[in-house]
């Protein structure tokens, strides 16, 4: 079955492979701050979400130290000057706090000239209409996404996962985002507690009718991670975990009901491996990936 990955758009794009560099922006999130809750979605881990980005560096460090971890892994073949990244600010909400500040801290990200696009992960209740405006500026440069943790469209799940917003307001955001010419990235969080694949796909219905279409989507499985709450309401009430093979099929089954043009971000996304409780076969990500090809390539659409 074919899809296009985004390392498939970003190679059609920039004509190389271009690599995320996982930042920090300093911002908290307004569900774990109090605002909207002290809670927190019961998935979420200290991290906020995000438990890979360099913390405590400004950003200059921030770039060098992530860039650092990126180069390990990039063939020596390729010079320094040719590499290409997207920065990636993805632990908890990086719309959130002082919005000058914000602004200039993704205006100066962007000013690295080895820095191609800007990725901002964000709640939809927390886009401001002047930042909405700065990023459509930016957005005018060089990419810009912003991706939304939507997870579920049911609203006794949000209710349950407490995210703490309607799936209006997630309506609203998109409408205001795409009026302005900024690409959308939507989270959905596959496998969570009382949710059946039917549900599943009815999310992805439901994204793959959206207007104008959605540029980009994140398939993310459920991570149960030590010290959330959903770590404790897993302990005391278990409920169902997809098997590898299970969770490769609801996969094939999403992208089958997703447009073709819709960009496939991530497949099952990666917790951190010293926080995990379920499912251990999450952590062997080659065995996750290679089965995970092997079924995509056996799947029609
Ligand atoms: S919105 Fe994001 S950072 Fe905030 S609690 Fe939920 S998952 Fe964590």
């Amino acid at each position: 079955m074919e899809y296009i990955s985004l390392s498939d758009y970003l190679k059609n794009k920039y004509g190389t492979k271009v690599y995320k560099l996982s930042l920090t922006s300093g911002c908290t999130c307004p569900n774990r701050d109090g605002t909207i809750s002290t809670g927190g979605c019961i998935f979420c881990s200290e991290g906020g979400s995000g438990d890979f980005a360099a913390k405590g560096m400004n950003l200059a460090e921030q770039i060098c130290y992530a860039r650092e971890l990126v180069d390990k892994k990039i063939s020596s073949k390729i010079p320094l000057e040719e590499r290409k990244y997207i920065a990636y600010f993805q632990s908890f909400t990086n719309t959130y706090g002082d919005q000058e500040r914000l602004m200039r801290l993704f205006s100066e990200v962007l000013s690295y000239p080895e820095i191609v696009g800007l990725s901002i992960g964000t709640r939809p209740d927390c886009l401001s209409d002047e930042m909405i405006e700065h990023l459509s500026k930016l957005n005018l440069e060089k990419e810009v996404w912003v991706e939304l943790g939507l997870q579920t469209i049911h609203e006794n799940t949000s209710t349950l996962i407490n995210r703490g917003y309607l799936l209006q307001v997630f309506e609203d955001a998109y409408k205001r985002l795409t009026d302005a010419g900024l690409k959308v990235v939507v989270h959905v969080i596959l496998g969570l507690p009382g949710e059946s694949k039917s549900d599943i796909i009815d999310t992805i219905d439901y994204l793959a009718k959206l207007t104008p279409r959605l540029f980009g989507v994140k398939l993310q499985l459920l991570h149960i991670l030590m010290g959330t709450k959903l770590a404790d309401m897993y302990q005391s009430q278990p409920f169902h975990i997809y098997e590898l093979d299970e969770y490769c099929e609801l996969v094939c089954e999403c992208l089958r009901h997703l447009p073709p043009e819709t960009v496939v971000h991530r497949l099952t996304g990666d917790g951190p491996k010293r926080l995990l409780i379920a499912p251990l076969w999450s952590g062997n990500k080659k065995v996750v990936m290679n089965t995970m090809r092997e079924a995509i390539k056996k799947a029609h659409r």
